[in-house]
């Protein structure tokens, strides 16, 4: 259809599609902070921040990405003790998802870097904010900014609609049964996250 939205890991091995793409349909932002800025150091891909060190997100309803290839390739991590759960594929390294720890709290943040770029601006139109500009790098004090409370606000009712419709418990990311996610979590130690800020790269 015309509003969904290619995705694939670096190597291919992992892809599918968003589907009903638009701005009225989820929120593109983009996030400076430094938990996102340290995922794709930790997985090699930090060519994929933009000058400021922001990754382009796009948050939508949990049942609209379809997996087509590379379950098995699928594999998640923690940056830290909070709930955020890290989607990349195995196979490239390549950040896919953001999602909350289990299926409980529905929402999918998608790396807009591993969608189809002729589509992808055009779908998720202009990126609504700025998260955390105080954490980018270099001078980020003419980024648009965005607050978290409103992005949260815009969240809210998709969130609903997940609970109520139960599209919870289709999400390619999460067992529907137990909601718990599909691949084991892993979560960075304390010496994995210190060689990170202090400029090291995890072989
Ligand atoms: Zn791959
Ligand atoms: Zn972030």
């Amino acid at each position: 259809m015309a509003s969904d939205l290619a995705f694939a890991c670096r190597c291919g091995a992992v892809s599918g599609t968003l589907r009903d793409v638009g701005p009225g349909q989820g929120d593109h932002v983009i996030c400076h902070c430094t938990d996102c800025q340290d995922l794709t150091r930790h997985l090699g891909h930090a060519d994929m921040l933009d000058a400021h060190g922001g990754s382009a997100l796009y948050q939508s309803r949990c049942a609209k990405m379809r997996l087509d290839t590379g379950r098995d390739r699928l594999a998640c991590l923690h940056m830290t003790d909070k709930p955020t759960l890290r989607w990349y594929a195995s196979c490239c390294g390549m950040p896919l998802f953001n999602t909350y720890a289990n299926g409980r709290i529905p929402y999918i943040t998608t790396q807009l870097a591993a969608c189809d770029p002729a589509k992808r601006d055009a779908l998720t139109g202009p990126p609504l904010g700025h998260l955390f500009t105080q954490d980018g790098s270099g001078d980020t004090s003419a980024l648009p900014k965005m607050s978290m409370g409103r992005l949260m606000r815009r969240f809210f009712p998709r969130m609903v609609k997940d609970m109520i419709s139960g599209d919870r418990r289709r999400c390619a990311l999460f067992d529907p049964a137990t909601l718990e996610p599909v691949a084991p979590p892993r979560r960075l130690t304390a010496e994995e996250r210190q060689a990170l800020r202090s400029g090291g790269a995890i072989p």
